[in-house]
């Protein structure tokens, strides 16, 4: 029988079930073992069911699981404080997923809009750029199709080339009220911007007066080094989002703001799952994790031996490089990413193919050295046969 006959179909996925995880690994229903470089598409930021993570939920658990947003809770309140004082942003909104986060973030830059721009509602995004699946999302999603695909799109966001400032500047108008952008392009295949684009935004969105938004669902949580990527470019957004790592595989997302912007009035916006403090709770213990002494010096030697093998491994093959920190793509001279992923499968090495032509690397940032070199040795494995 078909196992998966009651889901709706929306990925590809082998006949296997996955039944059990830890840090790297992943095992399936056949007992056979996994080396992990997807980690649930960059969410599983401390590898698989990390200790820290299952005692922090589970005393949590024994707590309280839920008190709904008519109340405040303790894990909610301390990881408000916790993100804003990292970002050096003033007030946060606490939501279930990355879509979650960046319609939050949308509809406060329109709040802000009809408050000071005179109504101003158009966001300026990217083409490639992805920021989720609801509506608005898919309209906001610069993937080539998605805007005709569920008729009629939502409008307000003009799309201008990824990494290019002044085609920004060129796509202002009376209407324009800010510009999201991802800090690196994830779904893209880790599409890096050219140096000082951040920058480059954030005078141009100061000079023009409108609101620099920060798409860090993918990026955020050290995945690409500093704890939120667009610290690398020394900048501050208006508004910032973050999901996938911030709960280290716990459904928990969050939209952070300057306090001028944060200018939601009462019942403008809420969640009922949104803040609970069981996720509170693991996003706490992760972020904690993160900060342990010596983490931080772990990663960048990890990074820089991920970037060494791949650098390698491209070199052999005619591929080239692109990404930094744990997102990172390869570049096939071949589209044939789908058929190197299947055969990495096989062997045992989970890869994914965000295009035809490109292998995405986004593992645990926990990873070890062994386990990079395990990857490179099964990933030369696949791409030669
Ligand atoms: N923004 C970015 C940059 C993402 O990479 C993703 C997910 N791939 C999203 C938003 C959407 O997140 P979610 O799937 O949790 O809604």
């Amino acid at each position: 029988m078909d196992m998966s006959a009651h889901l709706m179909v929306l990925n590809e996925r082998p006949p296997v079930r996955m039944v059990r995880g830890e840090g790297s690994h992943l095992w399936d229903h056949t007992g056979k073992r996994y080396l992990d470089f997807i980690q649930g598409w960059a969410v599983n930021c401390l590898g698989h069911s990390p200790a820290a993570l299952r005692r922090a939920v589970t005393a949590q658990l024994d707590a309280v699981v839920n008190v709904g947003p008519a109340f405040h809770n303790e894990p909610a309140l301390a990881l408000a404080a916790a993100l804003a004082r990292r970002a050096g942003l003033d007030r946060v909104f606490l939501a279930n997923s990355g879509a979650e986060a960046n319609e939050t973030a949308v509809k406060l830059a329109r709040k802000w809009g009809q408050k000071h721009r005179g109504g101003a509602y158009e966001v300026i995004t990217t083409r490639d750029g992805f920021h989720g699946r609801t509506l608005a999302m898919t309209s906001a999603t610069g993937k080539a199709g998605w805007d005709e695909a569920f008729p009629p799109r939502v409008d307000g966001f003009p799309k201008v080339p990824f990494g290019d400032v002044d085609a920004v500047e060129r796509a202002i108008g009376p209407r324009t009220v800010g510009v999201m952008v991802e800090p690196i392009q994830g779904e893209a295949g880790a599409v890096v911007p050219p140096d000082g684009y951040l920058a480059g935004l954030r005078a141009l969105c100061d000079r023009r007066g409108l609101l620099l938004l920060c798409d860090e669902v993918q990026t955020g949580m050290a995945r690409t080094g500093p704890l939120f990527a667009h610290q690398r470019d020394r900048i501050r957004p208006d508004i910032m989002t973050l999901g996938k790592g911030l709960g280290g595989g716990l459904p928990i997302a969050a939209v952070l703001a300057r306090e001028e912007v944060a200018c939601f009035a009462l019942g403008d916006h809420g969640s009922t799952f949104g803040g609970g403090p069981l996720m509170c709770a693991g996003a706490l213990a992760v972020l904690a994790a993160l900060e342990e002494p010596g983490a931080a010096d772990a990663r960048a030697v990890s990074s820089a031996r991920l970037e060494f093998q791949l650098r390698a491994i491209a070199a052999e093959v005619g591929a080239s490089v692109r990404g930094r920190g744990h997102l990172w793509g390869l570049l096939l001279p071949a589209p044939t990413a789908e058929a190197v992923t299947r055969r990495a499968f096989e062997a045992g090495l989970l890869l994914n193919a965000p295009r035809p032509g490109i292998l995405r690397l986004m593992p645990a940032l926990t990873v070890t050295a062994a386990e990079i070199d395990a990857m490179a040795d099964l990933l030369r494995a696949a791409l030669a046969s």
